[in-house]
């Protein structure tokens, strides 16, 4: 039963994608991270003015979050950012994905914009990258300037021990990815 049901929603879901391609695959430090370039060409971009998310299916009937963290409106091409280093569907796809692969994927909102100006805070695992340099191009970097401090995710809920290295105070806008 909850195989039917899981089937008929990715039929669901398969109809709101669309097939991008990818151009680059490039593996960063930690070689965890992969830097992702893909083609989205029926993909328009020019009105971003939000933070999105891609919706990417990874399998089968599996789906995944990827942000884009830096889109050309004009080319149609955008980067993602996806942290590699765990045993799941997303992981594995993104492992085996090479340059000419056609992807299917949905765009979405995911966050909105700091609601004034001023500085941010941005503390996130590898994972959290895309969402923060997708804030980066969305914003002017004079009217909000960013402060970055990446942490392993199992280390996030120990945040006090980061605020005696970091002026969380100075902050006026503070992003947990
Ligand atoms: C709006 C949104 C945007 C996202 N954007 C990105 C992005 O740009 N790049 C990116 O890499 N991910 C991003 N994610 C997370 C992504 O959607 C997947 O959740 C992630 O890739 C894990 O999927 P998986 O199938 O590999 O692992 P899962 O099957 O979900 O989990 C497998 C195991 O890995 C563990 N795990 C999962 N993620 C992490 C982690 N970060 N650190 C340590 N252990 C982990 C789980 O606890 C579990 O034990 C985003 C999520 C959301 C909701």
């Amino acid at each position: 039963m909850g195989n039917i049901l899981k089937k008929a929603a990715a039929g669901l879901m398969d109809k709101m994608l669309s097939t991008a391609t990818v151009i680059s695959v490039r593996a960063w430090e930690p070689s965890t991270l992969s830097e992702i370039v893909i083609h989205t060409p029926t993909i328009a971009m020019e009105k971003w003015d939000s933070i999105k998310r891609f919706k990417c299916k990874v399998g089968e009937w599996d789906y995944r979050d990827y942000t884009p963290a830096k889109w050309d409106a004009e080319t149609r091409q955008c980067t993602l950012y996806i942290e590699t280093g765990h045993a799941g569907a997303g992981s594995h796809w993104a492992r085996q994905l090479r340059a000419g692969d056609e992807i299917r994927l949905g765009p979405a909102h995911a966050a909105s914009l700091p609601g004034k100006p001023g500085k941010i805070l941005c503390l996130g695992d590898s994972s959290a990258l895309g969402h923060f340099l997708s804030l980066r191009q969305l914003t002017n970097a004079r009217q909000y300037p960013m402060e970055g401090l990446r942490a392993e995710a199992r280390f996030l809920p120990v945040i006090p021990g980061v605020s005696a290295a970091t002026p969380l105070s100075g902050m006026d806008h503070f992003i947990l990815g």
